[in-house]
């Protein structure tokens, strides 16, 4: 099968090819797996915190990639919900231990055991993938494959963001940076929320314009204060100038939802200038997002398919992997990014 592989660590400010194209052997599924014939895979930030190592693999070669669409082609011994032409999707969980505290909560985001689609295991970026079942899960027929696989992580993660902020109808909900997670928890939050208030801080005014298309009350640059107080914020930023622009304009016991799995060094000295009573007091809350669990998956599927939510795709050919990663590097984003493979 034909493959993405990241072999090392890159600095993508300079090396502008850091996934190889390779041909390897098919795997075959093991117990309890099932073995997909990957037809769209998403391309997600997180890939550049893979390849740059502030998330980094624990073992070299990995074929990254966790937002999978594609269709059961074999199952392993015992695997036996799937029959051969189902089409399922992967998402960032790839699996986690299954008898710790966390994992029989509910919450097997938080298991030490995690282990990620696409940086502990092989993801997407391939003709072929492995995947335990229960990591596997299926996807209306309202959604292309290339609708739906963007919506595997950007959509689901962001609709953990969205449950984490606690809103409820009618609080006015700030949403900081306007990349593929944003674009859809506006428009989750929108479908949930009828009554509340959207404003959106983004870099670009491409960005501030296609927040308004989707629905935002007002939308304006990172620097500038929304014309309200904030009952909550979700940040998807990679940066902390927006961090504590969303702190300041939180009303009293509003929470800011932090939604990055790493936060990028470039302007960290700016967190020494926390203000205590601009930024903290007043009881404002900060709240992180880590990883995803089974249960959110199929639950934002579940509402993705009532809303419904179509997110704006651009795709690209498997072999141009290192091109989508390079504008999304270089924050050319509209919509989400989605390889096409078969
Ligand atoms: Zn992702
Ligand atoms: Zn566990």
């Amino acid at each position: 099968m034909k493959a993405m592989l990241l072999k090392r660590i890159c600095d993508l400010r300079t090396e502008t090819e850091p996934l190889v194209m390779d041909e390897m052997e098919a795997p075959t599924p093991g117990p309890g797996e099932i073995l997909i014939r990957v037809s769209a895979c998403g391309v997600c930030h997180t890939e550049l915190d893979i390849i740059e190592g502030r998330t980094p693999p624990p073992a070299f070669p990995i074929i990254p990639g966790h937002q999978v669409v594609g269709r059961v082609e074999t199952a392993g011994a015992g695997a036996t919900d799937f029959r051969t032409g189902d089409r399922v999707g992967v998402a960032w969980i790839f699996d986690a231990c299954g008898v710790c505290d966390y994992c029989r909560t509910e919450r097997e985001n938080l298991c030490a055991q995690f282990r990620a689609t696409g940086r502990d295991a092989h993801g997407g970026y391939a003709q072929f993938m492995t995947v335990p079942a229960a990591s596997a899960h299926r996807l209306p027929p309202v959604f292309s494959d290339r609708e739906a696989a963007p919506l595997l992580c950007a959509g689901a993660i962001g609709f953990r963001a969205l449950n984490l902020t606690g809103m409820t109808d009618g609080q006015r909900l700030g949403l900081v940076g306007f990349g593929a997670s944003a674009h859809l928890v506006l428009q989750m939050a929108r479908h949930r929320f009828p009554q509340s208030e959207i404003f959106v801080l983004a870099r670009s005014e491409r960005e501030r314009q296609f927040a308004r298309d989707l629905g935002a009350a007002w939308a304006g640059e990172i620097a500038e204060t929304p014309p309200a107080a904030l009952h909550t914020a979700i940040d998807t930023t990679p940066a902390w100038r927006p961090v504590l622009a969303a702190l300041a304009h939180l009303a009293p016991g509003g929470r800011l939802v932090i939604n990055a799995i790493r936060k990028e060094a470039g302007d960290s000295a700016l967190l020494a200038e926390i203000d205590y009573p601009r930024h903290l007091w007043m009881e404002k809350e900060i709240q992180s997002v880590a990883n995803i669990t089974r249960q959110d998956v199929r639950n934002f599927i579940d509402l993705a398919a009532t809303v419904p939510l179509k997110p704006a795709t651009t795709s690209f050919p498997l072999e141009a992997a290192n091109q989508a990663l390079g504008e999304l590097k270089n924050r050319k984003i509209r919509g989400a990014k989605v390889l096409q493979i078969s």
